[in-house]
């Protein structure tokens, strides 16, 4: 994964207080094996990383984060934004019904995504009409029948014993019957085709001419990967579209698709499907797709969170700690768990760190009063013994006990802790971990 990965070159960008071309260069190697590996076309790679490159070369070197951190920030905000930044609304027409009409090839979700936007609709006080214009194949109309069965709401299909009807006319028809019965959203199934083809999408471009959709929704499975890119384009030329709604999200695609057809295309994407259940059904969040095409995860929770909770000359101290090759000593151990508190819950925290596990476990043992217990004890020691752990023997645990209104078994426990604590510590220096800080120049 990238963050695998990265946290190699980490190793190597630990210790640097600005982004020199080289790190940039480095770091937008990754960043783009990762994007391939996501299903994200060549060419809207290559735009991608240019521009990521001219942002990461004039950006000001943050406090908060470490050089890394700051490129994956820089990515993050970039993808967010070419995926279209905020959210896009689904726009009603002025004079109701608004009608949508769904494009795409067969098997892409048409049909149960038509479903589940009546659903959704109907729950936020609309009375969408589900239109039945796919009678391509014998089973279509049945099908999305049953699917508006499940979803309460009603569905507009040609006459039984009628023949195999227009489908353009049936449009045509749905939208008249809408207006009498005062439905205000018509959602139009269209046929499609295994492929791309000429027939197909005239008939599309057919039942757009009859009805003016005032959306049109190109719905485009995830999982087609690369080939995500050609059909969007097909479609474009074809039929033409507001909007992408992406769809089996569920499934282990990384979604380079949305960035691919967001990138050629420049039409937003607006609903994401994750499952064949009527409610697997959500507005697309841009956010939610850069760190899952990241495959970053929580790092990137990680990241905004120390960003905004670090103050900024405790991030440096603690940078430099990291940073330094002094070992890691009982005060540094009082000042981090201060800060962890800081932060939140702690083993929210940690949890989100890659390799983060057994900190997690230790640290989530720690409760508001143990950290009294620990301060009072750390204080109760002098400055050698905080800077030499090793130094405090038997004698010298009692005195700190004594003197901290604890047990020498709370002192013994917390000397204990500590030297696993320094162990981590000293591993994640080794390993140049992305959390916690890092070199951020100070
Ligand atoms: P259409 O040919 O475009 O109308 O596609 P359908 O709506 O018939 O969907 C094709 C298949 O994909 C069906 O088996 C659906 O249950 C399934 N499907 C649709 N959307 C999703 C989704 O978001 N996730 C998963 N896992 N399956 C889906
Ligand atoms: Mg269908």
């Amino acid at each position: 994964t990238l963050s695998d990965r990265l946290t190699s070159v980490f190793t190597s960008l630990r210790g640097k207080g600005r982004l020199s071309e080289e790190d940039i260069d480095t770091t937008a190697r990754e960043i783009r094996l990762a994007l391939l590996e996501a299903d994200v076309a060549l060419p809207v790679v290559r735009a991608f990383i240019a521009r990521i490159k001219e942002r990461a070369q004039g950006a000001e070197v943050s406090k908060a984060l470490n050089p890394a951190q700051q490129v994956i920030k820089i990515v993050n905000d970039e993808l967010i934004d070419i995926l279209g930044g905020e959210t896009r609304e689904l726009r009603f027409a002025k004079n109701p019904p608004t009608v949508i009409m769904l494009a795409g090839l067969q098997g892409s979700g048409k049909t149960t995504l038509a479903g589940k936007l009546g659903r959704w609709l109907a729950a936020e006080r609309n009375t969408p009409l589900l239109v039945a214009a796919d009678l391509q194949r014998p089973n279509a109309v049945t099908q999305l029948q049953v699917v508006g069965e499940r979803a309460e709401v009603p569905v507009f299909a040609p006459e039984p014993g009628n023949g195999v009807g227009d489908p353009v006319e049936v449009a045509r028809a749905s939208v008249e019957q809408a207006e009498h019965n005062n439905h205000n959203v018509v959602i139009i199934d269209t046929a499609g085709r295994l492929g791309v083809d000429s027939e197909m999408m005239q008939q599309a471009a057919d039942i757009r001419d009859a009805v003016t959709p005032d959306e049109i929704l190109f719905v485009v499975d995830a999982m087609i990967g690369q080939d995500a890119v050609n059909t969007a384009q097909s479609f474009l030329d074809g039929v033409g579209y507001d909007a992408v709604a992406l769809t089996k999200l569920d499934g282990d695609a990384r979604g380079g698709a949305a960035l691919s057809i967001r990138h050629i295309t420049g039409r937003p994407i607006m609903f994401a499907s994750t499952g064949e259940k009527l409610d697997d059904f959500t507005l697309f969040h841009p956010d939610r797709m850069a760190s899952r095409i990241l495959d970053m995860g929580d790092v990137l929770t990680l990241i905004d969170k120390a960003q905004s909770t670090f103050e900024e000359d405790e991030v440096a101290k603690m940078a430099g700690t990291l940073a330094s090759d002094d070992d890691f000593t009982l005060d540094d151990f009082l000042q981090q768990m201060g800060m962890l508190r800081k932060m939140g819950p702690i083993s929210n925290l940690l949890g989100m760190m890659p390799g983060m596990g057994q900190m997690k476990d230790q640290v989530e043992n720690v409760d508001e009063k143990d950290l009294d217990r620990i301060t009072a004890i750390i204080r109760s020691m002098t400055p050698a013994e905080r800077g030499n752990p090793k130094m405090i023997n038997g004698s010298r645990r009692l005195r700190i006990a004594n003197g901290s209104g604890t047990q020498v078994s709370d002192v013994n426990g917390l000397v204990t802790r500590f030297f696993e604590a320094q162990k981590m510590m000293r591993q994640m220096k080794n390993s140049g971990m992305p959390g916690m800080g890092g070199a951020s120049g100070a």
